[in-house]
This record gives structure tokens, sequence and C-alpha cells, in this order.
């Protein structure tokens, strides 16, 4: 690679790297000091890339307060299997989406956007469900401004819904519950009502500050209220972006077309995308070539809140993954490199493990941090509470345990992302991990423990508790 960048021969690099008493093979890692020694010896000059020369680049623009306009929410939907993300997506696009004229046909390209009848703008991210919402907090994308999490009347609140509503709580973003099927004979609405009181989600109708819509997605019944209870939701939320500078948004699909080459949905989150722009995502870079939106259509620019597929990448990015406009294509190959090479040296090491220890340490070093949050996977119901219970009473003023989930069963990838995300260790008890839970951990680097008494387990949290307690004195 160092022979190359300076067209030399690797045979004249491994000579000198020799000559220098380093004996190496063409594919080792050699440190930047040796390289730099090196590439002065062939007579070039060394420009080191940091860490913070790439932020630098990146974050040049520090956006001021009159220079924000509002933007519309982002809205993820959440549920239980089966209880109708997918055809409540399909109802609001189908409902408000107006195929236009030259297109006429919708494209699925990841999220969509409608206008309401008041005429307030929403976008949907249309991948339904928390797996795709954790995996982009995990990677550092934080798209959702609002989850709307549908439970079925006819089922009411079940394990996914937990879920979900764990995963909303986690990430800070607040929750409308649609509660749909309500065509339906045998729905409850009130049965789901007094369920979700149970995980702390006291709706309006019940009180509280969580606004509750009746939707059906069969009949289209509700979502007219539906759509205005979000943009209400989003009016409190005040959500601004600056659109006036260079683009800044997050990659929600990414796939190696046949005809097209590399393309992805970004939802751009400050500034204005357009076309000739030229960017980095993630560890790819390209310059726009084109610019499709969800109806279809080529467009020369896409603002704050806007999905949009872009064509013109180098590579395919994954989901989650920054996008940043940069000014020359020198920067934005250099940063591509620069983070490849990164990800690269992070793999051969062993990973960013999330262990109790680890934790600790962390609290010590960034004396703000005095939440332990973790996971809590379960046999039964009972035990689960029990666990919830007696972390609760961990902690004081200074140090809290943070409980983000806890269930019943074995231990699962989703279980394993939300950890990722939050930084949490998982605590099973008397339940395993399935296989690709315990091969993720592996890859991530989310330590699981297991507990069959639960005053181990309890004594275990307490010790790491009482690690962020002294670190504080
Ligand atoms: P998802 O798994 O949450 O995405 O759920 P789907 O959208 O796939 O819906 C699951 C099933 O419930 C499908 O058979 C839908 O036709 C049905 N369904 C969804 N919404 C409604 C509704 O409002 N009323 C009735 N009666 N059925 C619905």
């Amino acid at each position: 690679e160092l022979a190359n960048r300076m067209a030399e021969r690797v045979g004249a690099v491994v000579k000198a790297l020799m000559q220098n008493g380093m004996m190496v093979t063409q594919n080792q890692t050699i440190d930047a000091d040796t390289a730099e020694l090196i590439i002065e010896e062939f007579g070039h000059r060394a420009i080191r890339v940091s860490d913070s020369d790439v932020e630098d680049v990146i974050a040049s623009v520090e956006d001021r307060d009159e220079d924000l306009q509002p933007r519309p929410p982002v809205v993820t939907i959440m549920g239980h299997v089966d209880h109708g993300k997918t055809s409540l997506l399909d109802a609001i696009r189908n409902a408000k989406v107006v195929a236009s004229e030259a297109g006429g046909i919708t494209q699925h390209i990841g999220a969509y956007q409608v206008t309401t009848d008041n005429g307030s703008v929403l976008t949907f991210l249309d991948t339904p469900g928390h797996a795709a919402f954790t995996s982009m907090r995990a990677r550092g994308a934080h798209v959702t401004d609002i989850v709307v999490l549908v439970v079925a009347a006819d089922d009411a609140v079940m394990p996914q819904t937990v879920e979900a509503i764990n995963h909303a709580k986690a990430a800070k973003v607040p929750m409308i519950v649609a509660i749909n099927k309500i065509d339906k004979p045998q729905a409850n609405p009130t049965k789901v009502r007094t369920d979700l009181l149970q995980h702390e989600v006291v709706v309006e109708a019940m009180s509280g500050e969580v606004q509750d819509v009746e939707v059906s997605a069969l009949t289209g019944e509700g979502l007219d209220e539906l759509l205005e209870a979000i943009a209400l939701q989003a009016e409190i939320l005040e959500l601004k972006a600056n659109p006036n500078r260079f683009a800044e948004g997050a990659v929600i699909e990414a796939k190696l077309d046949v005809g097209r080459g590399p393309v992805a949905t970004v939802l751009v989150q400050k500034g204005t995308l357009k076309q000739g722009d030229i960017f980095v995502v993630g560890e790819q870079w390209g310059k726009v070539r084109a610019l499709i939106d969800d109806k279809g259509e080529r467009i020369t620019e896409a603002g704050p809140s806007v999905p949009v597929e872009v064509l013109g990448l180098n590579g395919t990015p994954e989901a989650g993954d920054v996008l940043n406009v940069v000014e020359t294509e020198a920067q934005a190959r250099e940063i591509a490199e620069y983070r490849e090479n990164a990800s690269k040296a992070k793999r051969a090491a062993v990973g960013a493990a999330t262990t109790l220890d680890q934790l600790m340490a962390k609290a010590k070093a960034d004396e703000t941090v005095a939440e332990l949050p973790i996971l809590v996977k379960a046999d039964v119901q009972g035990s689960a509470e029990a666990i919830v219970q007696a972390m609760e009473k961990i902690g004081n003023d200074e140090v809290r345990v943070r409980v983000l989930h806890s269930g019943v069963g074995a231990i699962t990838e989703t279980d394993v992302g939300l950890a990722e995300a939050s930084g949490a260790p998982i605590m099973g008890f008397n339940v395993r991990a399935n296989a690709s839970a315990r091969n993720t951990a592996n890859q991530k680097g989310v330590e699981i423990r297991y507990y069959s008494v639960i005053y181990d387990l309890v004594d275990d949290v307490k010790k790491a508790a009482s690690g962020l307690l002294s670190a504080e004195i």
C-alpha cells in the first residue's frame, strides 16, 4: 500500500525497511513513524491524516440559530410482529403520496414523504421494526425523531411491543401509540391502554402525555388523525436544521444495482445535497451523479429530512453510515481511505468490548458518566421482575443502574443490538444466548454474563456500581 502510494516498487520498500532493521513481509502493517521515515528516505513528503484532521474537514460549519429553519420529522414505525406495521406504512403511502404525473408509480427507496391535509410534511422510514432502528443507532446514526408504536387492538401488548418501548426510551425518542385493527369485532383498545400502563407508557386517554390514536390500516380509519398527531408532536419538538450548508445525512439503505452501480438512499439531516456535490460516506466516497426521490423522479437537490437515492458512489456503503459533503475529491478520497484503514486496524485488534470492567474504567475517565446501563434476560417473568427491582435499589445520587430492557427467553440478536447501541452488558439469568446472538456478541464485543443465582447477579452489578462510586470520590 505504501509502495503503491509512493509509486515505488514493493520490493524496494521492503528492502528499505529491512535495511532499517525491520524484517517485514509485503502485507505487514507498519507504524506511522516507520512509514514516515521510509517515505522521506524515498524522497517523498509524508502528510499524516489523523482523526482530528478528518473531523476538521467535516465539522467546519457551526450552525447559528438564525440559520436554522423548521424541518419535517422523521418517523419510524415499531411494534410486535403482525400488529400491522407494514400495512400501516402502505396505507399511509397509498392515501397520501400522489403519484406524480410524469412518473406515476411510487418507488421503494427505504423512506418516503407525505403531506397531511393541513400541509405538514412528514418523512417515514420504510423499514419497520427495531432491528433496523437499533443497528442504525449502533452505527451512530440518529435519524428517528418520533416512534409510532403500533399495537393491535385484538392482541394488546406483546413481547416485541415491550422491546420497542424500551428501544424508544433508550434512544430518548418520543412515542405515539397507534392502536391498530380497530375494525376487528374483537378489538379491545382499552386493554391496550391499560397494558401499556404497566410499561410506564401513559397515554392521553389515561390522562398521560403520550398521544394515542385508534386506527385501521385496513379501512383507513384514523389515519388522518394519526398523521396530525405526528405533526403535533413534531411541532412540540421544534425540529430545525440549516439548509444552507454542505449536506450531512445518514444512509438508510444501500445496494449494488446491476445497471446503476452502487446506490444509497440517504436521509439528509443538515444542509442541502446537490447534484455534482463531492462527498464521503463511511469508507466510500463519490460525486453525486443523480438524485432520485421517493416518486422515482430526478431532482437536483434535497434538503433536510428529505430521503433521496444517490448515484455516483465508488463503492457500497452500509446502512447507518454518515454522508458528508466535502470540498475536493482529494479530501473525500483521503478521508475514505483513512477510515478504511482505521476500521481494518480496529477489526484486527480485539473489538471495542463492552464489559463491566470497561464501563468502570470509562466512568473513571469521564466523571459525568454515573449510569450503568444493563440488559436483563431471564427464564421466567417473576425472576426478571425480581432482578429489575433489585437493580433499581442499587446506587444513589451519584450513580444508578439503568435497566434498558428486561425480558423473558433466550438472549437474541436484537438484545445484542440494543446492548451494543447503548454500551451495555447483557445479564442472563437461567437463559443462554442463541448461536447467532453469541456470534454477533463476539463480533461486536458485547459482554454476556450468565447466572443461576440472583444474588450473584446483583452482587456483580453492585460491585460494578461501587466501582463507579469510588471513582467519584
Ligand atoms: P407487521 O408484521 O407488523 O408488519 O404486520 P403486517 O402489516 O404484515 O400485518 C399483519 C396482518 O394483519 C396482515 O394479515 C394484515 O392484513 C393484517 N392487518 C394489518 N392491519 C390491519 C387492520 O387495521 N385491520 C385488520 N383487520 N387487519 C389488519
